[in-house]
């Protein structure tokens, strides 16, 4: 039997295919007692699909703290309970943060199953170049904080991964065009679905893609934009001009040689190296 007694499985759910449950998820959800889900009528007949008799506890955004509490009741009374949302993981832009606190903090166990997320199965697919992401889930839906929240990532040199509505997505993606600029957008939407379309483009050209064809605005959305590349760039600069510094180039040669390697401007290159050499 997979379910250890008294402890709290957070368990992902497909996201559109059925196929994509894990074998572990099925045989969790269909070991354990309870299931608290964020919507008790989408998830019951998941569990009828499986095969699952479980009995079902709500566990939604606005009643989490009771939700948690219920769940405890449930673990001290030694049962186990499977924690999922509509679709993906749970606590990932969807309630499940605070249960999983609660429920350490009295002392159970809390076991995570990998399995579907959005934002990660778009990175895969994105083949944008960054090491790094940095996943913000949904922004601000008003406007001027939406915009105000960008400004604060616009230095970061990370892909952001965004989740967006489709009634949302047109304002959201004018928004990344006039605050982010030059950079590329991937367009991840109705991932493992029939209409399932993965389109990679400048972030410029994005409005008038989505603009020309409205099926393109509808179904579920991740947007993935390329990190700020401007940090990237001086610093592949810093490191050119260190060496030729240190070999003993004069600064006016070792901004010229560099501006040669790395494309940047010779004069930026030179206050750079004065900077550097200072
Ligand atoms: N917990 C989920 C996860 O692990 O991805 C996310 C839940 S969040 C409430 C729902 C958002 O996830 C949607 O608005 C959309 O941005 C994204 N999403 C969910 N399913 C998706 C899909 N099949 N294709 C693209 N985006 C999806």
């Amino acid at each position: 039997m997979t379910s250890e007694s008294a402890a709290l499985y957070v368990v992902p759910t497909p996201l559109g295919n059925l196929s994509d449950i894990t074998r572990r998820a099925e045989e969790v959800l269909r070991t354990v007692p309870w299931v608290a889900a964020e919507d008790t009528r989408h998830t019951a007949p998941l569990l009828k699909h499986l095969g699952a008799t479980a009995r079902l506890l709500p566990a939604h955004e606005h009643n989490e703290r009771e939700a948690a509490a219920r769940i405890v009741e449930r673990l001290c009374a030694g049962e186990a309970v499977a924690l999922v949302s509509d679709a993906g993981t749970p606590a990932i832009s969807d309630p499940g943060t605070r249960i999983v606190a609660q429920v350490r903090a009295a002392g159970f166990r809390v076991i995570p199953l990998p399995g579907p997320c959005a934002a990660v199965t778009a990175l895969s697919a994105a083949g944008l170049p960054e090491p790094h992401f940095l996943f913000y889930g949904f922004l601000p839906t008003k406007a001027s904080q939406r915009r105000q929240a960008l400004e604060e990532l616009r230095p970061l040199p990370y892909a952001l991964v965004f989740y967006e509505a489709p009634h949302r997505v047109l304002e959201t993606v004018d928004d990344l065009t006039a605050v982010l600029g030059h950079r590329t957008l991937v367009i991840a939407r109705e991932l493992t679905k029939l209409f399932e379309t993965v389109y990679a483009c400048p972030l410029g050209e994005a409005a008038a893609w989505l603009r020309a064809d409205p099926n393109r605005q509808k179904g579920e959305f991740v947007l993935l934009v390329s990190g700020n590349q401007e940090e990237g760039d001086q610093g592949e600069s810093d490191r050119v001009l260190k060496i030729l510094l240190a070999e003993g180039l004069p600064v006016k040669q070792a901004a010229k040689v560099a501006a040669a390697v790395t494309g940047a401007a010779k004069n930026a290159l030179y206050d750079r190296a004065l900077q550097l050499k200072g």
